[in-house]
């Protein structure tokens, strides 16, 4: 099967080969120095401030996100919620669910959102931001430049949920000013599901220290007092945290973290420029490189979904809820190339052919 969603995606064979082996045990000087090199490379990646500390989480990214909520956050915070979609939404759920106070900004499904919008709150006490950078059921990447603007003059700590975004769209935490970057091993990173990625700026970690525990499995404090030792608290998915060592090295030598979303970069205008030609609108008006949302104009967007993967062998990704019938996803993330894509024109000059399209 060709895989075309947003995650789980297609590895690399050379992180296939790191996954095909027992796990070994991982209380050892060894594994603790892999995962400095994990720390190490992903602070680099993203651009990190000096002094800034990253954790690996046994969690999907939403593990990740709610962690962040839990330990970063504290009952006397203002939150401002970024809303465009699934994922905004989570944020939002997530912050009632641990009694938050909570502003969400609603953007129209695949909309940007607006300095406008934003100005409205200055001024009120807000303390934090929390935004998914690429909101990944619309793939519309939000201004980050235009909100770090509005957090820093507002002095409100900025938390960015990169999860699709980290990779394949320009992304520096320093020069965003941003507290926290999260993101999660089965998307651009593209390895296996289960582990999520916090990195961790000074202004974060001081939070972290004062904030009270409030949980354990989660906890922040407890992640980076065993990261000292390049531990974890508890087992950690250890086979995941080896791909992902091999991926991170991989960029490394293949030329950097630049390289590879130009990258990504190339092969999702290669898509977008072919899909034109087929009869779908884009959802979103400005794109992040990670997935190419498509509203359908004629037929039910699940059923084509439906037919890629039962008579073509393809996985595009359905979006769920009232979306179901008019948008799908292709992702641009995971070890794809453009004869990839070309074999899914392929597929979608057949479908036209049968009168499926
Ligand atoms: C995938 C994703 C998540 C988290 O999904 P999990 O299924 O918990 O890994 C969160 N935010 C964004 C923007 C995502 O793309």
């Amino acid at each position: 099967m060709l895989n075309f969603t947003v995650g789980p995606v297609m590895s690399d064979p050379a992180v296939i080969e790191v996954a095909g082996h027992s796990t070994p045990y991982f209380r050892t000087p060894e594994f603790s120095e892999i995962m400095y090199e994990n720390e190490e490379m992903m602070l680099e990646y993203l651009h990190a401030p000096a002094g800034s500390k990253c954790v690996f989480l046994t969690a999907s990214g939403t593990g990740a996100m709610e962690s962040c909520v839990m330990n970063i956050l504290n009952g006397d915070d203002k939150v401002i919620v970024i809303n465009g979609g699934t994922f905004g939404q989570r944020f939002a759920d997530l912050c009632r669910l641990h009694g938050r106070r909570l502003m969400e900004v609603r953007c129209e499904f695949g909309r940007q959102v607006r300095r406008e919008q934003l100005d409205i709150l200055s001024a009120q006490g807000y303390t934090t931001l929390l935004v998914n950078m690429d909101e990944t059921s619309s793939g519309v990447l939000y201004d980050m430049p235009m909100i770090s603007q509005f957090c820093r003059e507002n002095g409100i700590l900025l938390i960015i949920d990169a999860i699709s975004a980290f990779i394949t769209d320009e992304l520096s935490m320093e020069g965003l000013g941003a507290a926290a970057v999260i993101t999660g091993s089965q998307k651009a990173l593209a390895v296996q599901p289960g582990i999520s990625v916090i990195a961790l700026s000074p202004a974060a970690l001081e939070r972290i220290e004062e904030n009270p525990e409030t949980c354990m499995y989660l906890s922040l404090k407890e992640a980076l007092k065993n990261m000292e030792r390049g531990q974890t608290p508890f087992t950690p998915a250890v086979t995941i945290l080896l791909q992902i060592n091999r991926r991170l090295k991989m960029i490394k030598e293949h030329g950097g973290i630049d390289t590879e979303r130009q990258k990504t970069a190339a092969l999702t205008e290669y898509f977008r420029e072919r899909i034109r030609h087929y009869p779908f609108e884009f959802v979103a008006e400005d794109r992040s490189n990670a997935v190419t949302a498509l509203r359908t104009l004629e037929r039910s967007a699940k059923e084509i979904v439906q037919i890629l993967k039962d008579e073509y062998g393809i996985w595009a990704c359905p979006n769920g809820g009232d979306m179901a019938d008019k948008v799908f996803r292709i992702g641009h993330i995971g070890y794809i190339r453009k004869e990839d894509y070309d074999i899914l024109f392929g597929a979608l000059d057949d479908m036209r052919r049968r009168g499926l399209l």
